[in-house]
């Protein structure tokens, strides 16, 4: 039981340890990356922590600090990195101190951006504890938001470890799933290992997985982003293709207003959409329709609500950072597995927007 990957990057290496239970172990697997570690830091997400944190508490010999975060993208801020450094620093916080983030992406993406600054770094290590969270723990992305926009001000700082314990995803809530279950999917659409087919004929509802097939899908979705990302640490490339479905994706979340659909319900639909401009623009031969049949199985809503008005959307695709020279460019699939980088005329969008959009 268990699995492990080891992400290679420009500073060395770090594990990805995939295990039920693995939670009970947290300090031992702490001590195995950071053996000279003075302390250990947790700063946990309160629904996480509520379940959790006691487990996790109990595989310490000296329990660490806890940093409670609301739950939420509200944390993802300056005021609470500004908390969460200054709590950091006045329990004793030094260069060989630890900090270890128990909880999804927001989590992650505060108390690696906090590790990244505290003294000009500190070890991070992640505990996921969504199922988003991992595509967000792995490939070293940390951050907060500015007022300007979502993630705007961060750093790429790898973590010494990520521990992931499927069984803390019991607890997670329906929507929260879905959200990570669009990345799983992304994840099977870019690569060619057989993962579409794998969750084809593994998977009716992730919910239900037995643990060794838990881990299963979790370390096949993290392999297709680990190899993006050590080909590409740091986004000059190939990394833009995990970006698939996301361009209309993020249009979609920031038009709706944030926290009305989740990242990956609007990812799905984003997904759909950039199958449809992969057949107008490079006549690609997707299985549209099974793509659309496995995410309306897991309950993901696949037609685009008339109440969004798609010139809006097409003026916050044109914001997004792959637009260069004003030019649309999307991830598009030349065929299932072989995803490009490709600029795309608005009138395409356009086409591909009424596609997506509810008949009714
Ligand atoms: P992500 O970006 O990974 O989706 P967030 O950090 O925004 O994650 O967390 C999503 C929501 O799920 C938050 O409300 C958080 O408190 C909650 N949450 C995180 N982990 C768990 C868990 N294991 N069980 C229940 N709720 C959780
Ligand atoms: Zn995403």
């Amino acid at each position: 039981m268990g699995k492990r990957l080891d992400i290679i990057n420009s500073g060395g290496s770090y594990p990805v340890e995939i295990e039920h239970g693995l939670r009970f172990r947290t300090e031992e697997k702490i001590r195995q990356v950071c053996p000279d570690a003075t302390s250990v830091f947790l700063i946990a997400d309160e629904n996480a922590a509520s379940h959790y944190l006691n487990d996790v508490l109990s595989s310490f010999q000296q329990p660490p600090h806890v940093i409670f975060l609301q739950p939420g993208e509200g944390s993802k801020s300056i005021e609470e990195l500004q908390r969460v450094l200054t709590e950091l620093l006045e329990h004793g916080a030094d260069r060989k101190s630890v900090v270890a983030a128990l909880g999804g992406g927001v989590t992650g993406d505060l108390a690696g951006f906090a590790a990244a600054v505290l003294l000009r770094g500190v070890s991070f290590v992640q505990i996921p504890t969504t199922l988003l969270a991992h595509d967000s723990s792995v490939g070293g992305k940390t951050g907060i938001n500015h007022p300007s926009g979502k993630n705007l001000i961060g750093a790429f700082y790898a973590p010494a470890a990520v521990l992931y314990d499927p069984a803390m995803l019991q607890t997670l809530p329906e929507g929260e799933w879905r959200s990570g279950f669009a990345e799983v999917i992304k994840h099977s659409l870019i690569s060619r290992s057989g993962f579409l087919e794998w969750l084809s004929d593994n998977v009716n509802n992730p919910r239900d997985l037995q643990d060794e097939a838990l881990e299963e899908l979790l370390y096949r979705s993290i392999q297709v982003k680990a190899s993006i990302v050590e080909e590409d640490e740091f986004e000059a490339g190939v990394r833009a293709y995990l970006n698939f479905g996301h361009t209309l994706g993020h249009a979609i979340e920031a038009e709706a207003g944030y926290g009305t659909w989740t990242h990956g319900e609007a990812v799905a639909l984003g997904m759909l959409a950039a199958m449809h401009l992969s057949r107008f623009k490079l006549q690609a031969d997707l299985p549209l329709e099974n793509v659309k049949e496995l995410l309306e199985n897991h309950g993901f809503q696949t037609a685009l609500p008339h109440s969004f008005d798609h010139q809006k959307l097409l003026e916050r695709m044109k914001r997004d950072k792959k637009t260069e020279a004003g030019n649309l460019r999307f991830v598009l699939l030349r065929e299932l597995g072989m995803p490009e980088l490709i600029p795309v005329e608005t009138e395409l969008v356009k086409e591909a927007l009424k596609e997506v959009t509810s008949d009714d």
